[in-house]
């Protein structure tokens, strides 16, 4: 048994506000690629979640 590292912990998922359209959708399409099996875009649907309320879909890079 080891201890679970700190680093490199996924952060902890947030939460859709509940009168956003734009959250709803991203919950919806985060489960729908938690049941594919597709973590890279179940987090991709995180991290647009978090920018609410703009939620900018562009990548800053
Ligand atoms: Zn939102």
């Amino acid at each position: 048994m080891e201890a679970a590292p700190a680093l490199g912990e996924p952060l902890p998922e947030p939460a859709p506000v509940p009168d956003c359209v734009q959250c709803a959708r991203l919950a919806d399409e985060r489960e729908r690629w938690r049941a594919a099996g597709d973590d890279t875009r179940v987090s991709d649907c995180n991290v647009w979640m978090r920018r609410h309320p703009t939620h900018e879909h562009r990548v800053p890079w």
